[in-house]
């Protein structure tokens, strides 16, 4: 093995690396490699992932259950017989759409591509859905119905650099992802780092932020204020409105009953801190003669039950701005999974096909079903988004065996005990992972696949910038990529279309399915990845790509940018009751997603062990509860016992618990899966929860 250029296999950042050869078989050692988003530098992940490729566990050959209720193993073709038999007989029973396929954000574009293609060709089944449902599809929403296209950043991460103001909406990348954090520096300096988030996060507390500590499910409410003060005292771009914004009366209308008291006394932020911060954004934007002002959104702002109207609202913000297609200002998300990005364009959300278009497009179908050799009617429509497929999973009518691809649902999924009555309820649950998940212990047959140095591929960062992933060791034992699975059923189902175990040759098929679509990979190659930075659209092999969307037009037919109003609205749990307080999760720097394999790393393990839930020493007091000691967290879903973290990081009416732990230590065990009506993004980000003190379990 020599030095191999790759990427770091957590967060969409995608930080920058090269694999060196390590004294250990299957092993290597990581170091930080000189890109414009994480500029030579790693977050502790980073440098520590190369111990989840030889962790103790590793699955290294299928399972199956046994009849004594064991996982034990066998070979891949009796594990790809039985799972193959199994799908033909449920099917014969039931239909195609008993079969379901779960995928996951991490899946590289080819394995997304290829797991979208194996449910509607090979199982031709509508019941298709991933854990980005759970992730970013509340910006996407907003952004499509705004902008016609949902690309996170619709600009390089780099140009955050020149901006003095940068709102961010829920997100804490000082933990999440610490590497971008110096593309924040300039506005910090100007005092232009604006905060929102109900708790005192690592970013809250950069040096130069302006922290606005709203009530948790209110920052709805707070980017409306905003944008009222904006508009009351004539810092809006009207030029700009009128030139490239549909209805701009709309956000007059939306934001007039949001002045700043009135949205105090919701928030909890002081009325003078909005104007501050309104002012203090307005001042940096281009129309004010400011170096650049950015808006952008998490997972904090996002997973809500009103999630899409939050962010639709903070979209809004940044066009009364006259932000959007500016160069050096904006609005975007910061996606968090690792292909968070890719995983939405080529297939596996329940709603679209490859190239981020619609199934429910007559063009897109026959586009598609073309490069697939189908009939486009014979593809299946639209089907549930994630939770409501889960929630169908074993239920009359609905879907009898279950296979997931990169994703641990028992932890991440909202509301877990509903989620465990789903999947007990199952004829077959079939789970392709690296390491024995909580998902893949309940599975009747685990296949072990690849991961991120063991195999070629393609990821798409935040940024829309598409990134080669490059293998640097061998796969220990009987460990084969996704792509073998898929390969094996549908030839087993007698299907006939092809699916390739070669990734280039899936991203080959990708570029042509993909070509003519909104996020059109079709002039991207492999040997160009390695030799030039691109930004999709690349429609051509001679384009050069599109590092900044909306320059000239938005993606709507008719190129303006479209107001949607909003308004805001309380969280779904009733707070009046026997439970007064707001549960938020969210993530630690230490741990990644579900933890699967974060937790499996000595290291990050030994800094961050167990759950935690932070609680305001006023709290604390009440309860009778000191530092460290157990309290009894209660939702309408369920409780748990986890540690007091005691610290005024949180309001006092909130609690905080990171989402990074399973079994008794997982706190969707509590979330409300309650949907978004646009995104059908569950609300893990604010339920009604009671506190007492308890004894550990
Ligand atoms: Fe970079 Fe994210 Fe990996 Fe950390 S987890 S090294 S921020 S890509």
């Amino acid at each position: 093995m020599t030095a191999v250029p790759t990427h770091c296999p957590y967060c969409a950042l995608q930080c920058a690396t090269t694999l060196l050869p390590a004294d250990r078989p299957g092993a290597v050692e990581v170091r930080p490699r000189d890109f414009p988003t994480n500029r030579g530098g790693l977050c502790r992940k980073g440098w520590t992932a190369a111990e989840v490729l030889t962790v103790s566990d590793r699955l290294t050959t299928p399972l199956v259950r046994n009849a004594d209720g064991e996982l034990v193993p066998t070979s891949w073709d009796e594990a790809l017989d039985f799972v193959a038999d199994r799908i033909r007989s449920l099917q014969a029973s039931d239909g195609p759409d008993s079969i379901a396929v779960f995928g996951g954000g991490g899946l590289t574009n080819e394995k997304a591509y290829a797991l979208g293609k194996f449910a509607r060709v090979a199982l031709r089944s509508a019941n298709v859905d991933y854990n980005g449902r759970f992730c970013m599809s509340s910006a996407a929403a907003a952004t499509n119905r705004a902008f016609g296209i949902d690309r996170g950043l619709p600009f390089p991460l780099t140009d955050l650099g020149g901006a003095d103001a940068i709102l961010l909406v829920g997100s804490n990348i000082a933990e999440t992802m610490p590497p971008a954090v110096a593309h924040l520096q300039r506005a910090q300096e100007a005092g232009g780092l604006l905060v929102v988030d109900p708790r005192r996060s690592a970013t809250a507390g950069l040096t130069g932020a302006l922290h606005l500590q709203a009530t948790p499910g209110t920052d709805l409410a707070l980017v409306l204020a905003l944008t009222h003060v904006v508009l009351q005292e004539g810092l809006a771009d009207t030029t700009y409105l009128a030139e490239r914004v549909d209805d701009a009366d709309a956000l007059y209308r939306s934001t007039s009953a949001w002045w700043p008291e009135r949205a105090e006394r919701v928030t909890g932020v002081p009325a003078l801190t909005i104007r501050r911060a309104a002012r203090l954004l307005a001042a940096a934007a281009p129309v004010h003669g400011g170096a650049g002002a950015f808006i952008l959104t998490g997972r904090g702002a996002e997973q809500h039950s009103k999630g899409t109207d939050t962010v639709t609202a903070c979209i809004n913000l940044a066009l009364a701005l006259g932000l959007p297609g500016r160069l050096g200002s904006g609005y975007g998300c910061i996606t968090g999974q690792g292909n968070g990005q890719g995983g939405r364009e080529h297939g596996q959300k329940a709603d679209q096909l490859p190239g981020y278009r619609s199934i429910a497009d007559p063009a897109a179908r026959a586009h598609v079903a073309a490069v697939w050799g189908v009939d486009p009617a014979d593809l299946p429509g639209p089907g549930k988004s994630a939770v409501e497929l889960i929630n169908s999973l074993g239920t009359s009518g609905g879907p009898r065996a279950l296979l997931v691809h990169g994703s641990n649902l028992l932890v991440s999924a909202p509301n877990l005990a509903s989620v465990r009555e789903r999947l007990a309820a199952l004829d077959l649950l079939v789970v392709a992972d690296v390491v024995p998940s909580e998902t893949a212990l309940l599975a009747d047959v685990v296949f072990p696949v690849t991961q991120w140095a063991e195999e070629d591929g393609t990821m798409t960062s935040l940024e829309g910038r598409v990134l080669r992933r490059q293998a640097a060791v061998a796969p220990p034992g009987e460990v084969r990529s996704d792509l073998h699975v898929f390969s094996g059923l549908a030839s087993r189902l007698g299907c006939t279309a092809a699916f390739s175990t070669d990734p280039e040759e899936v991203f080959e098929e990708l570029r042509l399915a993909s070509a003519g679509g909104k996020a059109d990979y079709s002039g991207i190659t492999w040997s160009r990845l390695d030799n030039e930075e691109l930004f999709w659209p690349v429609p051509a092999v001679d384009h050069p790509g599109t590092p900044r969307l909306f320059a000239d037009r938005f993606g709507t037919p008719d190129g303006r940018a479209h107001v949607v109003p909003v308004d805001h609205r309380p969280v779904a749990d009733d707070l009046s009751g026997a439970a007064p307080m707001y549960l938020v999760t969210g993530r630690l720097l230490q741990h990644y997603q579900s933890g699967a394999q974060t937790r499996r790393v000595p290291e990050l393990a030994e800094a961050e062990p167990e759950v935690f839930a932070e609680i305001h020493p006023r709290v604390a007091a009440q309860l009778g509860i000191s530092d460290g000691r157990p309290v009894e967290l209660r939702t309408a879903r369920g409780a748990m016992v986890l540690a007091a973290r005691v610290t005024t990081d949180v309001r006092p009416d909130t609690v905080f618990v990171p989402f990074h732990y399973g079994g008794a230590g997982a706190v969707n065990e509590l979330t409300n899966d309650v949907l978004d009506p646009v995104s059908r993004m569950p609300e893990f980000k604010a339920c009604a929860v009671s506190l007492r003190a308890a004894a550990l379990p």
